[in-house]
């Protein structure tokens, strides 16, 4: 039993405290003496319980240095306004696109508590004035330098290619008279995917903690995905019809916007009206425009921002063939279904999944080789085409995890794998044995394991 390990009276050890499961927020604890690390404080995705109370594992807040944040998507950063309002008063280490990015996301999720107060007068969540509280106490670093924490440890930040402004740590410590150096992957990108640029391999260390979202995977190659998805473009257009997009609006609603724009730019497909329909995507935006690399914003090729629904409703009814970009991935909620009702029952139009479905997504019904599908309170014949276009994923696949950890393999004591369902986590850990890892881990829930 790994546990009885902890029996070493001061050795360093991670405390697995969500993301051992695919369902839970991503929050791992790193302790030596009285130092207390937290890497992440992500939420549970589909809780509508979010609150994880630090206090229930018996860790107060305020006894917690420091925390250093992989990424703005939610399952790893949607529960800091909580250890703040709980009493977290250190530095939560970032890069600077990470700080804005998190400051947009969490405000929207403090947007949606406050409208819940206001409609049922009961406190849902954390407001608006938390965020604020929350991001003051941020600290950015930039890729690669050398960061010292607290005099306690030094950081250096990688790029992983995952999210704009996402990263791994590489941390170095002493104690007891003997260096330690952890590493925590956060979310990891993949290689020749547009806008986030390549990984970097993760460096050796006594412990790795790695994502493992699709360690028993292969994706769709980037040129499969192009293919697909223009000869999708061109088929909806002879048909004089639509192509509706839903997309998450942190990341994907960016890449496909790209993508499109730099297809009609270089005669990849004929140039049509882009829209897109989703608020939370268009302040993100802003954030693109001041972070991201010039590739990004040079293409000549415009697009609108659909601001009321009256607009949406205005451009979706119009008989033009267009492309419109909607917020909500998997179909579920988001402005995607204002105009999937519309088009639904339509074969001159298209549907490109353009995201994972989970499967009892709308967006999965939709895939499914039924001619109806079930929401809003009636059946819907379903007449659109829909297609599931695979290769945007921004997780790396099994071979770019075996790519990026290939170096650290002879040199490391303990690799940890976290963030991906059972048969993920088993495949990539046969394989990470077969690159030469003596010491492959799945921890489970509060789970303590020593450096
Ligand atoms: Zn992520």
């Amino acid at each position: 039993m790994i546990n009885s390990e902890s029996a070493v009276i001061g050795q360093p050890s991670v405390r697995f405290l969500g993301g051992t499961e695919s369902i839970l927020g991503s929050m791992y604890l790193l302790e030596f003496g009285s130092h207390r690390f937290l890497f992440d404080c992500g939420r549970e995705i589909h809780s509508r319980f979010p609150r994880t109370g630090l206090r229930s594992f018996g860790i107060d807040p305020a006894s917690i240095d420091a925390v250093f944040l992989s990424h703005s998507h939610v399952d790893h950063c949607g529960n800091l306004p909580y250890l703040v309002s709980e009493g977290f008063i250190g530095p939560v280490y970032c890069t600077p696109a990470t700080r804005d990015l998190t400051e947009v996301v969490l405000l929207d999720s403090a947007r949606i508590h406050e409208n819940e107060f206001a409609r049922t007068g009961r406190p849902s969540g954390f407001d608006s004035a938390d965020v604020e509280d929350t991001i003051e106490q941020f600290v950015t670093v930039d890729y690669e330098s050398e960061t010292d924490v607290l005099r306690i440890a030094k950081i250096r930040l990688l790029h992983s290619a995952h999210v704009l402004g996402s990263c791994m740590f590489q941390l170095d410590f002493d104690w007891n008279g003997k260096s330690y150096r952890f590493v925590f992957t956060g979310d990891m990108g993949r290689f020749g995917l547009p806008i986030v640029g390549e990984p970097t391999s993760v460096p050796s260390a006594d412990m790795i903690v790695c994502e493992s979202t699709y360690g028993g995977r292969i994706h769709d190659s980037f040129q499969e995905t192009i293919e697909q998805f223009t000869s999708l473009i061109k088929r909806t257009v002879e048909r004089q019809g639509k192509v509706l997009v839903p997309a998450f609006s942190l990341g994907r609603t960016h890449l496909v916007l790209h993508c499109l724009r730099h297809w009609m730019a270089t005669g990849l497909v004929p140039e049509l009206p882009i829209y897109i329909d989703s608020p939370l995507a268009q302040v993100i935006e802003e954030v693109y425009q001041e972070h991201q690399s010039a590739d990004y914003l040079t293409s000549g090729i415009e697009f609108e921002w659909l601001e009321s629904k009256d607009d949406a409703w205005y451009r979706t009814t119009q008989r033009e063939s267009s492309i419109i970009i909607a917020s909500g991935g998997m179909c579920e909620g988001g402005r995607i279904l204002d105009h999937l009702k519309v088009h639904i029952d339509d074969p001159r139009c298209s549907l490109a999944l353009v995201s994972h479905q989970s499967p009892n997504s709308i967006g999965a019904q939709m895939l499914a080789p039924t001619p109806k599908v079930r929401f809003h309170g009636r059946e819907w014949n379903k007449w659109i085409e829909v297609a599931k276009i695979g290769g945007f994923s921004g997780h790396a696949d099994t071979d770019d995890l075996k790519r990026l950890l290939a170096d650290a393999a002879s040199d490391t004591g303990k690799i940890c794998l976290v963030h991906g369902e059972t048969l993920q986590k088993e495949t990539l850990e046969q394989e990470l044995k077969k690159l030469g890892f003596n010491n492959v881990l799945v921890p489970s829930f509060d789970q303590r394991i020593d450096l």
